[in-house]
């Protein structure tokens, strides 16, 4: 087995060292990074109710080349500034070995989004860096070939690895995905690996954001990443999908 059980996972945030598996970690923050104000306004208001990493896209994986994109490095740029604002530790994706020099700078956690999750030349990349990883699961992957992909980080010497079930693809007409909640201890058991559960991507249903975060709590999750937004049905991404601050207030006060 490539994966080290015993090793700890540990995130500095400005008030506290959490350490995976040990510490329930709370990821919120907007699909994608708007502005500066929208990122701050967020990043205060989730870190005031509990949540202890912000999340937030600068590169963004669109279905459609016409919808928005991200605001790349000028994302990173504001990701960078919030981070100091708050003492946040914050994680966003990488889409592209190319902008992994500058994202390491500004990144506590690197994330590997669900589409690229058996992108090898990226999965290999970034298990060459000391930096946690969060593995995305594939839209339609197994979770042998999750588990696979995994390994192409670890084999490169980067054990520091978070699985994140994010749902997958199946006939089922009511959500965007299927939240695939029994992952959550098959991954533990089969890797050791600390798991996150993402019910925003998993459901794609603001409503079912709340019920599948208790069940992945439930079923052991160390972890939950929720898309918060100032103005969902204004968001440029994931509005569908995403709390409002009041939404994540009552979820943070049921979860505690
Ligand atoms: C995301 O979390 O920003 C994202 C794009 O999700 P996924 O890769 O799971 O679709
Ligand atoms: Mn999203």
């Amino acid at each position: 087995n490539l994966f080290d059980r015993n090793l700890k996972i540990e995130i500095n945030t400005d008030n506290k060292r959490l350490t995976l598996k040990e510490d329930k970690i709370i990821i919120a923050g907007p699909c994608a990074i708007e502005s500066y104000d929208q990122l701050l306004k967020t990043a205060e208001f989730v870190k005031s109710k509990g949540a202890n990493i912000l999340r937030g896209g600068a590169y963004k994986p669109r279905t459609s080349p016409n919808s928005f994109q991200g605001l790349k490095d000028e994302g990173l740029e504001i990701l960078k500034a919030v981070k100091k604002e708050t003492g946040m530790a914050v994680i966003t994706e990488l889409m592209d070995i190319r902008e992994l020099d500058k994202l390491y700078e500004v990144t506590d956690i690197i994330q590997i989004g669900s589409r690229n999750m058996q992108n090898f030349n990226l999965l290999t990349e970034v298990g060459k860096q000391d930096k946690p990883i969060m593995l995305k699961r594939g839209l339609s992957a197994t979770i042998g070939e999750w588990i696979g992909a995994a390994e192409y980080i670890a084999v490169e010497g980067n054990s520091k690895i978070i699985m994140c079930e994010r749902g997958i693809r199946t006939y089922n007409d009511y959500t965007r995905n299927t939240l695939d909640l029994a992952a959550v201890p098959i991954i533990q058991k089969e890797t050791g690996l600390p798991v996150v559960v993402d019910p925003s991507h998993g459901t794609g249903v603001r409503y079912l954001i709340k019920p599948m975060s208790i069940g992945a709590f439930a079923v052991g999750a160390d972890g939950i990443m929720v898309e918060v937004h100032p103005e969902p049905e204004n968001a440029l991404s994931d509005g569908m999908q995403s709390l409002n601050f009041s939404e994540f207030e009552d979820l943070m006060n049921y979860i505690k």
